[in-house]
């Protein structure tokens, strides 16, 4: 697929050195560290009030320069994606769904009132980094190349209204295991603050959205806790997802539950690339409201057996204590369950090209 832009490569300089480079690659941990280079493709208005894509380019990794009166250090019109590519048995490199992220982008883009990028310039985008830099993928066990793109308003205009020029850019960075130990069953806090309410951006991938979550994770942290876990804005019963990541529930009659997309959730491509999963494991699927109350008494009677959240950085994480103001409880065992376990090794086995894809997920790099 070739994208309508073509685009200039500057090569860094000074690339890191390779002993370097290495010591990252053995312990990359999570978001820390960044490869040799970055995309960057300029939006603009013109004349005539037509809006297009240009200067399309892979540079070196570093710093860029912002207008302080940049509307989005202001008004925070800013979205992004998060993905990873990996690097399969046979030496190809691979995204995971990237269409899928290119699709959402465009959704929270639409959103926030700004520029849509055309899919395949996305995508290519992403491809283009992932080439400059495919020295850079982990060689620790379960590693991958998390790829960042987002864009951001970069007008100098102090006026509220939708911005005249944007940046999109891409950046990446070697990661392990998102959880250190593996993955532990997590423990998470029922937050009396809301992420997001009916008509706001929940269903859209913004800045705005995590940093309205840092003080409730703050509190959970502080609380003991891994995670904070958000109900409904409206009654404050019905369970939406944690900060990040997208919840399911797992009964012993088969059955398996993920809270329906009321616009409130963000639609994530790890719940989607599950619920398909979990259809073929023979689960009866369902996207269904889930209270707080419900789960509590599931859990208590023995019929819900297992919980687990799910998202691109952790991929799966078994759930294995709720608490909130009126006390805890604990899922099934309190450790990680089977059917989690067997979800996940299936998705990261496609994911890591160890289990042939069946449903066109995989997107080998050229
Ligand atoms: C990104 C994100 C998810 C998970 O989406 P994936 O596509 O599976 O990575 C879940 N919830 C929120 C709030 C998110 O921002």
């Amino acid at each position: 697929m070739s994208a309508s832009l073509s685009f200039t490569h500057l090569p860094h300089p000074a690339p890191t050195a390779a002993e370097v480079r290495a010591a990252v690659l053995a312990n990359p941990g999570f978001g820390s560290t960044f490869t040799d280079h970055m995309v960057s493709i300029e939006w603009s208005e013109d004349a005539n009030g037509i809006g297009g894509w240009h200067d399309a380019q892979v540079l070196p990794y570093g710093p860029i320069a912002l207008d302080p009166a940049a509307s989005v250090l202001h008004y925070a019109q800013e979205i992004f994606e998060g993905l990873k590519a990996y690097r399969h048995p046979d030496g190809s490199m691979a995204l995971f769904r990237p269409d899928a992220n290119a699709r959402r982008f465009n959704a929270s883009a639409q959103r926030l009132a700004m520029p849509e990028l055309p899919e395949d310039l996305f995508v290519e985008a992403i491809q283009q980094l992932v080439r400059a830099d495919k020295d850079w993928f982990p060689t620790v066990e379960g590693g991958s190349l998390y790829l960042r793109p987002f864009m951001i308003a970069t007008e100098a205009f102090l006026g509220v209204r939708p911005a005249k020029q944007y940046k999109f850019l891409v950046i990446a960075s070697p990661a392990g295991n998102y959880f250190k130990s593996g993955a532990p069953a997590v423990s998470i806090w029922v937050s009396d603050y809301t992420r997001a309410a009916p008509g706001g951006t929940g269903a859209a991938k913004c800045g705005g959205n995590y940093a309205a979550s840092l003080v409730p994770t703050a509190e959970a942290f502080a609380l003991g806790h891994d995670q904070v876990l958000f109900l409904d804005a409206a009654e404050h019963k019905w369970i939406e997802e944690l900060g990040g990541m997208n919840l399911f529930f797992a009964f012993e009659d088969g059955s398996l539950i993920t809270p329906a997309l009321t616009g409130t959730i963000l639609p994530g491509i790890t719940r989607d690339s599950l619920l398909t999963l979990a259809r073929e494991e023979g689960l009866t699927v369902s996207e269904e409201r889930y209270s707080l109350d419900q789960w509590r008494a599931d859990a208590a009677s023995g019929k819900l057996i297992e919980a687990f959240a799910c998202g691109t950085a952790a991929v799966v994480t078994p759930v294995g204590k709720v608490a909130d103001r009126s006390g805890e409880f604990t899922i099934g065992t309190g450790g990680p369950g089977q059917l989690t376990g067997k979800l996940k090794a299936r998705l990261t086995a496609i994911q890591r090209g160890e289990e042939p894809d069946a449903h066109g997920w995989v997107s080998v790099l050229d």
